[in-house]
């Protein structure tokens, strides 16, 4: 993983191959692509202040986990420190590299974690559990003002499924493990757990429970919070174990204070997953909607009837023409065909071809079952104007989900900072969330004088509502801090979210970035009522300060 950005150092993203981007980024974001205009600090002139670790407790972490799992190497202390939010990124090639961690220590298993622990908070250290480092809320960054010895637990090795009960369809599986090796072991058994965030190459099963992770197929596989059965934690009072019981009336649930708890009730070891048989067929199919209203009806109409797609995303017209400008160049047959269905759309559908809108949806399961889904959501996006263009947008979708993210990397380099804010709200309210949302951005744009950019998804619908997905940019104006600029319209896309009745964030946490509005969120009761949790859990402060409230 890069430390100064997305994922793979041999992976970038390219305007190359897309000839429409160039003149789209040119067109909203002033942008210049041929330019890099913002280099990056080398790491080889990156300050790093040494660390504070005394040697008796080095002593112990090399007793609990092995010397050769317990390292101070710089990239280490560096990887470890933040995770992937434009903030870490912006700042860490700034190289402001703010409080790293001291040590980074890796046990291999439970009884490791519990050593680790034990002797980070007998010598009155902190312990920052880590699983992939993609969280973008800041949940891993230690507090900048923290004087004692920061211990940045890394996961990695608890990275084994131990069992799969093939009857109740659970698998028991250690916490660090990543997507990609989660999945080759599941899938050689023939199993899938069906969790597949944008961040699945480098996020683990213990970060996606830390923060109540949401992956795309959770149409059909539910949430990380659906999918954990059961948990084993290891606190500072010993070892947390819920049963792998179907359901259970003892009390406020525990497995659901663990889920979302950002490491500061403990180490995840181990969890409790439902896995599923691996799907006979699996399709995504493209469609187009001629407007927004009409495409929230359909995806209502679709979570609201009989039919059970895997996959229900749909983008508004901003989004719909972002994705049409990351085309890759078209051979002369796809540009027939290109042209040939926009005169069909405009001429015999009555399509605005600006407002027009974007839809993917999934399918899995039996031949007999996607058909039948297919024929059923076909009907429902029929009644609303839509129509399929077929597999082949889907497929692609598909292909470049896992390369999207390094996207953000390839702006920055052209000095343009792009974010994303997600938020879920009951379907009766997605028409005015969404509109306070633009209506908020675009305001802010206005009065920082800077070109921005603004558009949205709908994607995990639930029987009640559906989660918001907006991605922003803007070109900072050069005559303030560019991050000041960026948290203006954070801050009012975050504000419009709690004033219109919608959550601070369907799936990316809490973290220090949404803090300040959690109170808004659960109410002064409901906060109240966490710090009574980690106070009690945890009174000396000693796992991940500073995160949720
Ligand atoms: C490009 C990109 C795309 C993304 N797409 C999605 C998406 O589609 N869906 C989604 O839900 N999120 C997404 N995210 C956010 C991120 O991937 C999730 O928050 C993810 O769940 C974090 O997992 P991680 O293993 O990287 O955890 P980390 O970032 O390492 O840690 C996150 C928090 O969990 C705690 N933690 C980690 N492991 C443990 C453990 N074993 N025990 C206790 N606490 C632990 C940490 O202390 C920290 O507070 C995306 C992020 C990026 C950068």
């Amino acid at each position: 993983m890069k430390w100064w950005g997305w994922g793979d150092e041999d992976v970038a993203f390219t305007h190359d191959d897309k000839p429409d981007l160039g003149p789209f980024l040119q067109r909203h974001l002033e942008i210049d692509v041929s330019r890099v205009s913002s280099p990056r600090a080398a790491f080889d002139e990156l300050r790093m202040p040494e660390p504070i670790l005394p040697a008796a407790l080095r002593g112990e972490l090399e007793a609990a986990a092995g010397a050769e799992h317990v390292s101070t190497d710089r990239l280490d202390r560096l990887v470890h420190a933040r995770g992937k939010s434009l903030r870490d990124i912006v700042r860490h090639r700034r190289g402001a590299l703010g409080r790293l961690p001291d040590v980074v220590v890796r046990p291999a298993d439970e009884e490791a974690v519990a050593a680790v622990l034990r002797a980070a908070i007998d010598a009155d250290a902190v312990v920052i559990p880590f699983g992939g480092g993609s969280n973008i809320s800041g949940s891993l960054e230690p507090p900048a003002s923290e004087s004692r010895t920061i211990v940045s637990l890394d996961a990695g090795q608890l990275d084994r499924v131990l069992a799969i009960d093939e009857t109740a369809r659970l698998a028991r599986v250690q916490a660090g493990v990543s997507g990609p090796r989660l999945e080759e072991q599941l899938n050689a058994r023939g199993w899938t757990l069906g969790h597949f965030p944008d961040s699945f190459s480098y996020s683990t099963l213990g970060g996606w429970i830390a923060t109540r992770s949401s992956g795309m197929q959770s149409d059909k596989y539910g949430d990380v919070a659906d999918l954990t059965r059961a948990v084993r934690v290891v606190m500072p009072g010993g070892v947390l174990a819920t049963r792998p019981v179907p359901a259970t009336s003892t009390g406020p649930s525990v497995r659901e204070m663990v889920l979302g708890s950002e490491g500061r009730l403990g180490v995840i070891t181990e969890a409790t997953i439902h896995v599923h048989r691996l799907p006979v067929r699996r399709t995504i199919l493209g469609y187009l909607v001629p407007n927004w209203s009409a495409a929230l009806a359909a995806m209502h109409e679709i979570a609201a009837g009989e039919a059970a797609a895997s996959v229900t995303r749909v983008s508004d017209a901003n989004e719909t023409a972002f994705s049409f400008a990351t085309r890759k160049a078209p051979s002369p047959l796809d540009r027939v065909k290109s042209k040939a269905l926009a005169e069909f759309l405009v001429r015999r559908r009555d399509f605005d071809l600006d407002a027009m809108c974007l839809a993917f949806i999934g399918y899995e399961g039996s031949e007999r079952h996607v058909r039948r889904q297919r024929r059923l959501v076909g009907r429902i996006v029929a009644r609303h104007g839509g129509l399929c263009i077929g597999a082949d947008p889907g497929v692609l979708y598909d292909q470049k989900k896992f390369d999207t993210p390094y996207i953000r990397d390839y702006l920055l380099d052209r000095g343009a900072l792009a974010d994303v804010s997600e938020t879920a709200a009951p379907w009766s309210l997605l028409p005015v969330v969404y509109d306070n949302v633009i209506g908020a951005a675009e305001r802010c744009f206005g009065a920082l004088g800077v070109p921005g950019y603004i558009m949205c998804h709908l994607s995990h619908s639930y029987h009640s509502g559906a989660c918001l997905y907006f991605t922003f940019a803007i070109k900072p104006s050069g005559g303030r801090e560019p991050l000041d600029e960026y948290g203006a319209v954070k801050s009012a896309i975050q504000q419009a979210f709690v004033d219109s009745g919608a959550t601070l964030s369907h799936h990316h946490a809490v973290g220090t970035e949404h803090a300040e509005w959690l109170e808004q969120d659960i109410s002064a009761p409901g906060t109240d009522l966490l710090r009574t949790l980690f106070d009690g859990v945890d009174p000396g402060g000693h796992l991940n300060p500073g995160k949720i409230v």
